[in-house]
């Protein structure tokens, strides 16, 4: 049996930890606080692609198509109450994007994506908390919604649990050695010999890439997630303006994170207040006006420089890397890969597509 160690257990973590035991591999979880409660807790969570992958459509509609059967084969495996398949309204605030998510619209739709566009009767009646500005089409997306992250990395380790997981909390990995062909992972928890491990330590996966030998290069991205107050009108949806982001929390209120003008890959955090985001939200959201934030956090995107960085490590056999920006959404593919490659040898080009080779010698 294949023993596994994987680092860090949050969406990436656990996805693949799951996918690992469920197929048959030991696995022990390591974390270096609590599962779950690092980025993928401070993130929107949102399964669309709806204009928000740049690319050509046909890759768009590939990827929401493959995200979403994955979430449905996983709720169908672990539970489904940390899924909400609520779909998505999206509009165009800006000028610059309102002819590009037309354009995307046009061409999503021919190839039968679940996508309309709603008048402003329908919005309201839609959404009857939701104001959004005057003459701009408003686009229905029926497939998709938003997970809870901390909720779904629970489930998940519990399913891995069920195949017979361990999970280690609160043991920060502080060495990743060689013995042999095996790998010996030191925490102040005590120490966890496996034939391969995963690094999906996320926003630190360069630290423990380096304690591993095994650098992987990250850009940082901060961005501030801001949740409002339960509101008297909920909103159901996913909202998705080219500014903002807003998704319903479980508790009616909603969680909001504002781009402003720049969206993460143009300049990332932009030194909002809570009180600002809440602000900008209730230009939409008018109930919002002149409330209180709930509470606000600080999630850190890790983002490879030329996108997902999924595969084997070339400095060190038997070291696999999973970190990817959109990590909640992309969860159950790595998953899938991570198992293919590691159970099985995968070496097709799905298995390939994401490999560290490409930028790591
Ligand atoms: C504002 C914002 C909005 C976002 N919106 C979306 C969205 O709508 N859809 C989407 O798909 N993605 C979104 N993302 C991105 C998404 O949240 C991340 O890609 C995802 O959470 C990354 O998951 P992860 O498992 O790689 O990292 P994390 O959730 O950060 O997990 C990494 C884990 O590694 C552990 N760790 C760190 N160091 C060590 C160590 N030395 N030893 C052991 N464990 C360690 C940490 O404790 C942590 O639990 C958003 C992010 C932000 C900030």
């Amino acid at each position: 049996m294949t023993r596994v160690a994987v680092i860090g257990a949050g969406s990436i973590g656990a996805n693949i930890a799951y996918r690992l035991a469920a197929r048959g591999a030991e696995v022990t979880v390591v974390d270096a606080g609590k599962p779950g409660n690092g980025t993928s807790a401070a993130s929107i969570s949102w399964l669309s692609t709806f204009p928000q992958i740049a690319g050509s459509v046909p890759a768009m509609v590939a990827h929401r198509r493959r995200t979403n059967d994955g979430f449905r084969r996983l709720a169908g495996e672990i539970g489904d109450g940390w899924i909400h398949w609520t779909g998505t309204l999206t509009w165009a605030d800006l000028p610059r994007t309102a002819a590009r998510l037309r354009q995307d619209f046009a061409a999503m739709t021919a190839m039968g994506e679940p996508l309309r566009e709603l008048d402003a009767g329908a919005v309201r009646a839609a959404e009857p908390g939701l104001d959004p500005p005057p003459d701009t089409p408003v686009y229905l997306e029926e497939d998709g919604g938003w997970v809870d992250a901390p909720a779904m990395v629970a489930a998940l380790l519990r399913g891995a649990g069920w195949h017979g997981a361990t999970v280690l909390q609160d043991a920060p990995v502080l060495a990743v050695k060689a013995d042999g062909d095996r790998h010996v992972v030191r925490t102040p928890e005590g120490e966890v010999t496996a034939d391969v491990v995963v690094n999906a330590a996320g926003s630190w996966a360069s630290h423990v890439g380096a304690l591993a030998g095994a650098p992987v290069p990250l850009d940082l991205r901060p961005g501030l997630v801001v949740w409002s107050r339960p509101l008297a009108t909920p909103i159901g949806r996913v909202i998705n303006s080219t500014t903002l982001n807003i998704r319903p929390d479980p508790d009616g209120g909603v969680a909001v994170h504002w781009r402003g003008e720049d969206t993460y890959t143009a300049h990332g955090y932009n030194a909002e207040t809570p009180a600002q985001v809440i602000e900008a939200a209730a230009e939409v959201i008018p109930e919002l006006r002149g409330t209180a934030p709930a509470r606000s956090a600080v999630g850190v995107r890790p983002v490879p420089p030329g996108g997902p960085v999924v595969g084997w490590h070339p400095s060190r056999p038997g070291l696999y890397v999973a970190v990817s920006h959109g990590g909640i959404g992309w969860g159950p593919t790595w998953g899938d890969l991570a198992a293919a490659a590691i159970l099985d040898g995968d070496t097709s080009p799905a298995a390939e597509a994401f490999t560290p080779r490409r930028f790591l010698r």
